[in-house]
């Protein structure tokens, strides 16, 4: 680990203040994939502000959207009454996640920004254009079975890692930043990139902007959503593939509305907008869910390893909105 030092900010401006006024700083949320990554010196920040001290509050206005403080735990947003009421998917994704030890330290900024786990990126002895650009993508011919089947390039196959991310995807979540050029908001879904021929840029965040919070806006329909993660262990490992979705279904048995989202199988939480279109107004029946599923990943492409994939999206698709609309009624 390269030497470092470490400053705690009260508030966002000073957090973007102490960020601000050095070439090589880092937000630090709970620590548990930066401080992996400076161990692996894969990041080599020389500063690091801790910004689990800013404002850690979820709060709901009525009938409004719900925020909440990019500082809150996951474990404390998985566990909020409203959150598992209004919005089960969020939370039954954030408790897929990692163990209990790591989501109790684990910030919702953090878990945003939390980096790929190719196993190239880490292993500093490995050829990984999203490290070092233009060195070669050592995953492409390796062991690639966790590997992006969607939006992937020629310079990286990575994906990202968060089960959070894919509900909030779901969810036309908005991310609140502040920076040294004032604060906005941008939908999670234009947050982070698709590789291209730069796989080190990885968001579209500008220098030393600091996500302060999450909005949510309502989706009553939400209420029966669910999520769904396929993985090699029953815990402590990341998904093959996921699936966040809500599924709203009328009287006559149509699909009047639903949210899909994968995860596994791209550099960032993927939206399946073809699945939703092709399911809008058809009956709610799985050749149709099929149907939707065959249409979202006509475009995947595998790798040597991870074939498998594309079949086990499409029937984690059809598995989870067949257990939505038994739900429904
Ligand atoms: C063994 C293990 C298993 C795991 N399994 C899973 C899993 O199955 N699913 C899953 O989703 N995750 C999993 N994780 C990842 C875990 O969820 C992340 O490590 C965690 O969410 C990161 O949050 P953090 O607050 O600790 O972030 P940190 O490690 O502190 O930071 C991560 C990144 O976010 C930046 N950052 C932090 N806060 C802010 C902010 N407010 N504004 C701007 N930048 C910020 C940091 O600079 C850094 O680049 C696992 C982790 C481990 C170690």
């Amino acid at each position: 680990m390269n030497p470092f030092t470490y400053q705690h900010a009260a508030d966002t401006s000073a957090a973007i203040k102490m960020a601000s006024s050095h070439a090589a700083a880092k937000y630090l949320g709970g620590g548990t994939n930066l401080v992996d990554l400076m161990r692996e010196t894969v990041e080599r920040p020389e500063v690091l502000v801790d910004v689990t001290g800013l404002p850690g509050v979820i709060g709901q206005r009525p009938n409004g959207p719900l925020m909440i403080g990019a500082a809150v735990k996951n474990t404390a947003l998985a566990t909020d009454m409203y959150v598992r009421s209004a919005f089960p998917m969020l939370s039954r994704a954030i408790l897929t996640g990692a163990s209990a030890q790591i989501r109790n330290m684990a910030t919702v900024g953090g878990n945003i920004l939390q980096r790929t786990r190719c196993r190239y990126f880490y292993d500093t002895a490995a050829r990984c254009n999203k490290r070092d650009v233009q060195s070669g993508c050592d995953a492409r011919d390796g062991f690639n079975r966790y590997h992006a089947i969607l939006g992937a390039s020629d310079s990286c196959v990575a994906t990202h890692p968060s089960d959070m991310c894919v509900a909030l995807a779901a969810l036309d979540a908005m991310v609140h930043l502040d920076g040294p050029t004032g604060a906005r908001a941008i939908p999670l879904l234009d947050l982070h990139r698709l590789p291209g021929d730069r796989p080190d840029i990885e968001t579209e965040l500008r220098a030393n902007e600091l996500i302060t919070a999450i909005e949510i806006p309502p989706l009553p329909f939400a209420q029966r959503s669910t999520y769904r993660k396929v993985r090699d262990r029953a815990s402590y490992a990341f998904a093959l593939i996921s699936v966040a979705a809500a599924l709203d279904v009328d009287e006559k048995g149509t699909v009047r509305d639903v949210r899909l989202a994968l995860g596994g199988v791209a550099h960032k939480p993927w939206r399946a907008f073809n699945a939703e279109a092709a399911l809008k107004g058809r009956v709610a029946n799985e050749e149709n869910f099929r149907a939707a599923a065959e249409t979202e990943l006509a475009g995947a492409v595998a790798l040597r390893d991870n074939q498998f994939k594309i079949e086990l999206a499409k029937r984690t698709i059809v598995a989870v909105l067949g257990e939505l609309k038994g739900r429904e009624g």
